[in-house]
C-alpha cells in the first residue's frame, strides 16, 4: 500500500479545476470539444496544442523495452464522483501504479468513457477505461483499454451500481482486482498527449492496449443510459510518432 499526499494533492487539483468549470464546457453544441480552446484562457492549448489527446493510433514503430510496468493490483475503500462529465472512481487505499522509464507513478483514479476516445486503425470502440496515475513531481502517466461488446465483465455491475446522482459523490465497492481491466501481456502503443478533457495539458504519458477487453451489451448500455457520449474526437497525431512497446 501507498500512502498518497502528493498524489492526492494533484487529485485534488485536477478536480477542483474541473470542478470550477464543469458548468463551461460539454461535449456538444456550443460549449463542445470544438470550441473547448476559446471558452476559457486556461483551455487555450486545446485548440493551439500540438500534442493533444485522444488521437488515432495507426502506423505504430516497433520499440522494444519503451513500455511501463504495470502494477494494477487491487485497491480498497473505492470512492465514486459523478459531475456534468462522467463519472470518477478513486480509493482510500491504492496498491496499484506503473513504472515508466524508472519513475514511479501511483494511481490516482480512474474513470469510463463512452465511446472511446482513442481510434486503433481508425476504428473506435464502445467504452474505453483510463487509469490516471501520477509521479511525485506532478507527471502524468495514463493507460487506455478498449470495451469491445462481448461477455459480461464481472465488475461492471458493481461499479454501475454504485453511481450516484450528478454533482453527487457516494461509496463503491470495499475492494476492486484491477488485474480484470488489463488485457494479456502483450506489446502496447506508447505516444506522448494531453488530458483529453479541459484544461487538454500536455502532461500525459499514454499507454493504450491494442486489443480490447469484454462487456456485455447490457453493461454498455446501462452505462451510455447515465453518460451520454463523453468522448472527446481524435485530433491530429501532428509530429509525434506512437509507438508499439514490449
Ligand atoms: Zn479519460
Amino acid at each position: 500500500m501507498k500512502t498518497l499526499s502528493t498524489a492526492t494533492g494533484i487529485a485534488v487539483a485536477l478536480s477542483v479545476s474541473a470542478l470550477a468549470s464543469a458548468e463551461d464546457w460539454s461535449y456538444h453544441g456550443d460549449t463542445g470539444p470544438d470550441h473547448w480552446g476559446s471558452l476559457s484562457e486556461e483551455f487555450g492549448v486545446c485548440s493551439a496544442g500540438t500534442q493533444q489527446s485522444p488521437i488515432d493510433l495507426t502506423g505504430a514503430i516497433s520499440a522494444s523495452g519503451a513500455a511501463p510496468s504495470l502494477m494494477l493490483n487491487s485497491i480498497s475503500g473505492v470512492q465514486v464522483s459523478r459531475n456534468a462529465h462522467g463519472v470518477t472512481y478513486s480509493a482510500d487505499s491504492v496498491d496499484a501504479g506503473l513504472t515508466l522509464n524508472g519513475v514511479d507513478f501511483t494511481l490516482l483514479q480512474f474513470h469510463f468513457h463512452a465511446r472511446s476516445e482513442h481510434h486503433i486503425d481508425g476504428q473506435d470502440f464502445p467504452m474505453e477505461v483510463h487509469f490516471v496515475t501520477a509521479s511525485e513531481d506532478g507527471a502524468l502517466a495514463v493507460v487506455g483499454v478498449m470495451f469491445e461488446e462481448g461477455e459480461a465483465h464481472p465488475d461492471l455491475e458493481t461499479l454501475w451500481a454504485a453511481i450516484p446522482g450528478e454533482g453527487e459523490s457516494g461509496a463503491g465497492p470495499a475492494m476492486l482486482s484491477l488485474e480484470r481491466f488489463i488485457p494479456a501481456d502483450e506489446p502496447v502503443f506508447r505516444y506522448e498527449g494531453s488530458l483529453t478533457t479541459p484544461p487538454c495539458s500536455e502532461i500525459v504519458s499514454w499507454t493504450v492496449f491494442p486489443t480490447p477487453i469484454e462487456a456485455s451489451a447490457e453493461q454498455i448500455r446501462a452505462f451510455t443510459d447515465l453518460v451520454e457520449d463523453n468522448a472527446r474526437p481524435v485530433l491530429p497525431a501532428h509530429r509525434r510518432y506512437v509507438l508499439l512497446s514490449d
